[in-house]
């Protein structure tokens, strides 16, 4: 661990002490000691910028359910939206859950690979994650690197990426990823605690955050299709959520939160379609609390799946009731394509062949057909469209 927190404070003091400037004198360096002591004024000084894993994500996340607010949770597939999403969370001034999917992590790998061991989705994981290390800190904010559904059969997927944290523990002190989501809903209750109870035990010795799942996130995503699930099991019981807490608690060191169902559904619906019950999320805080006792009216974390399309009161009232991330994909990846539609349609006759325009026969278009053109449109309407979910979510200027 001493290896660790010299490590830590090399970065912060590099990251807050002019470049070249050197150590002489004590006010230089006792004011570099100051900054060095808490990153963020609203935040526990464990928070730095970059990477958050270990004992200060439990900080972050136990300070966002204090202070009444949800983290965005956000689907990415590349360095465009890795980047869209950091962008986001430094211009709403809060943290912000970068989130691969196993297909946006085999789609980072290349989609012509072969990934029927999950090689691809491993692989691609694991250079998604190392981006983000390398750049986050760049961005000034708390940066949380999570992993999506993971089903029973998908289970490989997560043994690849804790390997690779293991070794990254091995080397750094810190895993390479902050947290993994593990979706057993579809077994029965003790089986799917059991496999996440076991799973913690791993991660709790590499500081990984545990994500497990009750009930079923109805709906469709990543190739996972709830659309036709008995609706009664859309509705979690405060017994089941009990049960977990209690169990997963028995693990040393163990860190976790629970995305327990309340009606959410995976995609954007008609208005009608997706009937939100958040108070299943109070009656089961009220039933832990009262089982251990605890002074907390919020002893669980909860996170909010399928929240694209949600009405903002139910996503409020949610949060009050320990929520501290909720789940983006739908509403960003139609952000994302709005943006490069809207670029192509501003741009159209500049974007029909590689010379030629409304200025002039032989005038070459490669300033508008260049890719990042376009990708940073998708980006930046992507960022915009984050900082709305921030505003939803209460996460705006919780750093500073
Ligand atoms: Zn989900």
């Amino acid at each position: 661990m001493k290896l660790a927190i010299a490590t830590l404070l090399i970065g912060s003091a590099a990251a807050f002490a002019p470049a070249a400037t050197p150590m002489r004198n004590s006010a230089l360096s006792m004011s570099t000691e100051t900054t060095t002591e808490k990153a963020f004024a609203k935040l526990p000084a464990s928070i730095k910028p970059g990477v958050v894993t270990g004992p200060a994500l439990v900080d972050l996340l136990d300070a966002a359910k204090e202070q009444g607010y949800a983290i965005p949770g956000v689907n990415i597939v590349g360095t465009n939206s890795i980047n869209a999403c950091m962008e986001a969370a430094a211009s709403y001034g809060g943290p912000i859950m970068v989130t691969f999917s196993k297909g946006g992590g085999q789609f980072i790998a290349g989609k012509s690979v072969n990934n029927d061991a999950d090689q691809a989705s491993i692989a691609g994981t694991i250079a998604g994650a190392k981006h983000v290390h390398e750049v986050a800190a760049l961005y000034g904010v708390p940066v949380v690197l999570h992993t999506d559904h993971c089903q029973k059969a998908w289970l490989p997927w997560i043994d690849g990426l804790l390997t690779a944290s293991e070794e990254h523990f091995a080397a750094t002190g810190s895993p390479l990823f902050s947290s993994h989501m593990l979706d057993l809903s579809e077994e029965p209750l003790e089986e799917n605690i059991g496999i996440c109870k076991d799973y913690l035990e791993k991660f709790a010795k590499v500081g990984i955050l545990l994500e497990f799942e009750l009930g079923v996130t109805g709906g469709e995503e990543d190739g996972v299709d709830n659309t036709d699930i008995d609706s009664s099991r859309l509705y979690t019981q405060p017994e089941e959520v009990f049960y977990a807490y209690e169990q997963l608690s028995q693990v040393e060191n163990g860190a976790f939160t629970c995305a327990a169902s309340f009606g959410n559904v995976h995609g954007v619906y008609a208005p009608g379609n997706v009937d939100l019950q958040p108070k299943i999320l109070m009656n089961s805080q009220a039933y832990i609390k009262e089982k251990i006792g605890s002074d907390s009216d919020k002893p669980m974390k909860f996170v909010f799946h399928g929240g694209s399309g949600s009405d903002v009161s139910d996503i409020q009232e949610a949060i009050g009731y320990g929520v501290i991330k909720m789940n983006i994909d739908t509403d960003t990846q139609w952000a994302f394509w709005d943006g490069i539609r809207a670029y192509e349609a501003k741009y159209h006759d500049y974007l029909q062949g590689q010379i030629g325009n409304p200025e002039a026969d032989d005038k070459p278009n490669k300033k508008y057909y260049d890719p990042r053109m376009s990708l940073r449109a998708g980006e930046e309407a992507m960022a915009a469209r984050l900082v709305k979910a921030a505003e939803d979510l209460k996460c705006v200027n919780v750093l500073n």
